[in-house]
């Protein structure tokens, strides 16, 4: 759906402005470091922008009511760009950690979580040939990586 050159800054700044009122809301600060001359990606810009609110709105449910910090970070690392997206949050016990990206996988109440989000990221990423993974601490937090690749010169 509408693969094109997309700049990953942008999309990011997209969705930290939709999802600002949502955060102040729950006490939730929103940084971003977004790296200069972040080199465009091959992506579908809503389907990008899924993925980013998707890991926005979960942190921002991880953290609750008791406020806290999201950052948001984009870099280049070889032949990838990957953003971070890091919460204060609740963090995810390690047994839990293997089926975040099922389908259907939620620990919020009946109404308030399909347990779809995640699932959906993942197909998105892994369909242009990227990666997304976890790292998280119970009581500390949890960071989200969501490596795209950089095309090539020439393609
Ligand atoms: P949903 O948000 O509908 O529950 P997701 O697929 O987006 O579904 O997430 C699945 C589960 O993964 C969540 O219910 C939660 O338990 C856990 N999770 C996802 N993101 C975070 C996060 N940033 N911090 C803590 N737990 C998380
Ligand atoms: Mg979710």
């Amino acid at each position: 759906p509408n693969i094109r050159e997309v700049q990953l800054n942008d999309l990011i700044e997209d969705i930290i402005g939709i999802s600002e009122q949502k955060a102040r809301y729950s006490n939730v600060k929103i940084e971003k470091h977004l790296e200069k001359d972040l080199p465009p990606v091959f992506a579908s810009p809503s389907e990008m922008q899924q993925v980013f609110l998707n890991l926005i709105n979960n942190a921002i449910d991880a953290i609750g009511t008791g406020g806290g910090n999201i950052s948001v970070t984009s870099r280049v690392a070889g032949d990838y760009v990957i953003v971070d997206v890091a919460d204060t949050g609740s963090g995810i016990p390690k047994a839990m950690l293997a089926r975040i990206f099922d389908p259907f996988f939620t620990t919020k109440p009946v109404g308030k979580g399909t347990g779809l989000g995640l699932s959906i990221c993942y197909g998105i990423v892994k369909k242009m040939g990227g990666e997304i993974s976890v790292n998280s601490a119970v009581g500390l937090g949890t960071t989200f990586h969501v490596h795209v690749p950089i095309p090539k010169e020439g393609e």
